[in-house]
């Protein structure tokens, strides 16, 4: 089953981006630009291999690594087979893979070295660039002079750029290189299955969509908070902090889903633009980022047994940069459906409990008939990103008194999706299907909401608050 599957009836996506045309989607081989890093071995490869299994047709893709590291073929089959096999990749996919891999040392950011991959690849290849994103924009001006075949697909991981400028420039970069519907600007969370299931609990049920607006829906809350900490990643997270790292890419383009219009087909033109609307339309709360955003730091603590050092103090956190591992921002999006109603985006990290959710909170009711007594709170629609759940709360008759009001929430597990998140995006990139990836314009929308909050904060016009590891974060914040 396609993460699609609902609209099954609706013919293949349309990849006519504004009047172009992609010549011919289906990739041939996968080049994997920093083969021996973190993003590639322990998310890319094995989100690969499960695609492999789930869809054994694709197994005829060639797998190019590429690298800094000087590594025979020996040791990158080795590699590779390790990886696919922590994932539980089966045998028939790891044999097919290891059949049609190889491996080249490659400095990325040579025009020399990158023509040397391409001509190893067949045509048409995805380059994915697992790199570090400065490296990223280094081979991206060293492509300018390497002739790609037709159909070459560019994959691009965030951070993208690091404000509307960097974002804008980038762009430009890319658009000399191969056409907007052949970049793919990678998000992850797009290929969650919980993502993803919005579209279907949107627009495949008559009950929603009537109430979907500001006469009814009081507020909505996005919000990631994990019980993980800095994870020995201080080099990159401590330079972007939970705002930039969570909030400016990945609660964003969830909040896109939430609040676009509905679309006449699920295609990478119309969903991108349905998204791009609301991004275009969305500004902090009231214009003022200073108050409709915080921000806060863990100090030592307790995480669920495990002790947990003070942020500062963790290693390669420089704690003069003032780094928050919490943030929360509350947009609005200038429209008619949602002027008035709050979005609340928010991201933590070593909270006590995890949270990871989209809950739409419904207006009170405008009577309780008399008679009915007891606490009445608003309806709520509450989608679970991990494990994946659905829960609609509501108020029903009492089980005592038969007209007391009682609180019940219907609710269930949802199936995991049939791939990781990786894995759908891993497969929009070989059919050359942009549907999942983020349009640079609104890459660049995305960090024009963003950078409002971090001149405030970096005028300190919000405290950086602190809250023990363990908590939910500071003392009268909302949860
Ligand atoms: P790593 O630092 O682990 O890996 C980067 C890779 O790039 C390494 O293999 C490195 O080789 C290689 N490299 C660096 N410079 C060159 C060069 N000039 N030529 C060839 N190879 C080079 O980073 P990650 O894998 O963690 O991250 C990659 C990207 O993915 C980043 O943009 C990150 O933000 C993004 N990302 C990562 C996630 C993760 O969980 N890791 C999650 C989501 C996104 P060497 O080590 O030998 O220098």
């Amino acid at each position: 089953m396609t993460p699609m599957s609902i609209s099954s009836a609706t013919p293949a996506p349309d990849l006519t981006v504004q009047g172009a045309e992609v010549p011919d989607p289906h990739i041939a081989t996968l080049v994997l630009l920093g083969a021996s890093g973190d993003l590639a071995n322990r998310l890319l490869m094995p989100a690969l291999g499960k695609l492999l299994d789930a869809e054994p047709q694709r197994r005829g893709i060639e797998l190019l690594g590429a690298g800094a590291e000087d590594w025979d073929a020996q040791t990158w089959t080795d590699h590779l087979k390790d990886s696919l096999t922590a994932a539980e990749v089966s045998a028939e996919t790891i044999d097919a893979l290891l059949a049609t891999t190889s491996y080249q040392q490659a400095d990325v950011t040579s025009a020399a070295d990158l023509e040397r991959l391409v001509k190893a690849a067949k045509p048409a290849p995805a380059l994915y660039f697992a790199l570090p994103p400065a490296v990223t924009a280094k081979a991206c001006d060293a492509l300018a002079d390497v002739a790609l075949p037709d159909g070459t697909v560019l994959v691009l991981e965030k951070p993208f750029g690091t404000d509307v400028a960097s974002a804008k420039a980038l762009n430009a970069r890319l658009a000399t290189l191969v056409p907007e519907e052949r970049t793919f600007r990678v998000d992850h969370f797009l290929g969650r299955a919980t993502v993803l299931n919005l579209l279907g609990v949107r627009f495949a049920n008559r009950i929603f969509e009537p109430v979907w607006n500001n006469q009814h829906v009081e507020s909505v809350d996005i919000v990631f908070d994990e019980q993980l900490t800095l994870e020995g990643r201080a080099r990159y997270y401590d330079k972007a902090g939970a705002l930039v790292d969570m909030i400016q890419s990945h609660l964003l383009q969830v909040m896109a889903l939430v609040a676009m219009n509905p679309v006449g087909e699920v295609s990478a033109f119309d969903l991108r633009e349905a998204k791009a609307e609301i991004l275009r339309a969305a500004r902090v709360w009231g214009g003022d980022p200073a108050s409709a955003s915080r921000r806060a730091r863990y100090a030592a603590g307790d995480v669920d047994g495990r002790q947990v050092p003070d942020y500062a103090a963790e290693p390669g956190v420089d704690a003069s940069r003032g780094t928050e591992t919490l943030a929360e921002v509350v947009l609005e999006v200038d429209s008619w459906r949602w002027a008035g109603v709050p979005f609340r985006l928010r991201s933590g990290k070593a909270v006590g409990v995890a949270r990871k959710e989209v809950v739409v909170t419904f207006k009170p009711v405008p009577h309780l008939p008399t008679g009915l007594t007891g606490a009445c709170e608003p309806d709520r629609l509450r989608l679970v990103m991990g494990p994946d759940a659905i829960a609609l709360d509501l108020n029903v008759n009492g089980e005592d008194d038969p007209m007391g009001i009682d609180r019940v929430s219907l609710d269930t597990q949802l199936h995991p999706g049939r791939l990781p998140a990786y894995g759908e995006v891993l497969a929009g990139v070989l059919d050359g299907d942009p549907l999942l990836a983020v349009r640079g314009d609104t890459a660049v929308e995305c960090w024009r909401i963003v950078d409002a909050v971090l001149d405030a904060w970096a005028k300190d016009e919000t405290p950086l608050q602190t809250y023990p590891a363990g908590t939910q974060g500071p003392e009268g914040w909302p949860v």
